[in-house]
């Protein structure tokens, strides 16, 4: 497997490992031994996008989804959740998008309400999600709702959360609207994109030694930061003529993988 991309490899299978679950490695550099399929409907959800079959997962990610739907499903105007990509069947890197989703713990969830959830295989390859953003992503626009908030609130405030990326205008307006506990928020990560959909990154499962996780976000709510970051869309500071150049994007070897992660791609 020497000097081969390992997303060719990995984007190759078509199926989970038959491995006990496991994560390998970090959110950017890691696979997935024993991933299980998201089912493509439940009650409160249905998976999108099925032709990429990346609706694979660490089992703490089904009942993570299966929970938060539950939620998302009582409010108004709400059936659940449409999700789009978690992982592929056995993580690791893909040909196109993400560079994080190889474990089987991110998932990205759709800001569109669903307002069905039987959907056909061909209508949620059509269908698109909903831009919740204004100048830049500077503010939220009139798409955005309480109940993106209290969705967002409940999805961060569940232990087995690390973080949770959104756009910076979303952040600040979740900032100024909240007047209870502000804990949640601290999870609550500003980021490009992320205004088709948010993105849910659980922790690494207390058992799974071979699993990296993030460091914990900084302390208190990242608020000031998240205000800072819409400033700075509002007023772009000039150009930094000394800033490095970006380096091109190095596509990851095996090599570079968690050597479990030979096992993940080899067994049946
Ligand atoms: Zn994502």
């Amino acid at each position: 497997m020497k000097g081969v991309e390992a997303r060719r490899l990995f984007a190759a299978k078509p199926n989970g490992s038959a491995q006990s679950p496991a994560p390998y490695g970090g959110y950017s550099k890691g696979c997935l031994a024993g991933g299980v399929q998201l089912p493509e409907t439940g009650p409160t959800w249905q998976a999108m996008r099925l032709s990429r079959n990346r609706n694979w997962a660490y089992p703490e990610t089904v009942s993570y989804i299966r929970d938060l739907s539950t939620f998302a499903a009582r409010q108004p105007g709400w059936k659940g959740l449409y999700v789009g990509d978690i992982s592929q069947p056995r993580g690791g890197p893909m040909m196109t998008g993400h560079r994080s989703h190889q474990l089987g713990l991110d998932m990205d969830i759709w800001m569109l309400p669903p307002d069905r959830l039987d959907l056909s295989v061909a209508e949620r390859e059509s269908i698109s999600s909903v831009s919740m953003r204004r100048a830049g992503g500077a503010f939220v626009n009139d798409k955005w709702t309480r109940q993106h908030h209290e969705i967002l609130k409940a999805a961060a405030s569940d232990p087995r959360v690390a973080r949770i990326f959104v756009f910076p205008g979303a952040k600040v307006q979740m900032c100024n609207d909240e007047k209870g506990d502000r804990a949640w928020l601290r999870k609550i990560r500003p980021w490009w994109g992320h205004h088709y959909h948010f993105h849910v990154r659980l922790k690494c499962p207390s058992d799974a030694a071979g699993c990296v996780d993030q460091a914990a976000p900084p302390a208190g709510d990242g608020c000031a930061e998240a205000e800072d970051w819409v400033q700075n869309i509002l007023n772009p500071p000039p150009p930094d003529p000394d800033a490095p150049k970006p380096k091109p994007r190095q596509e990851l070897q095996m090599a570079d993988l968690p050597r479990q992660c030979v096992n993940v791609l080899q067994s049946q």
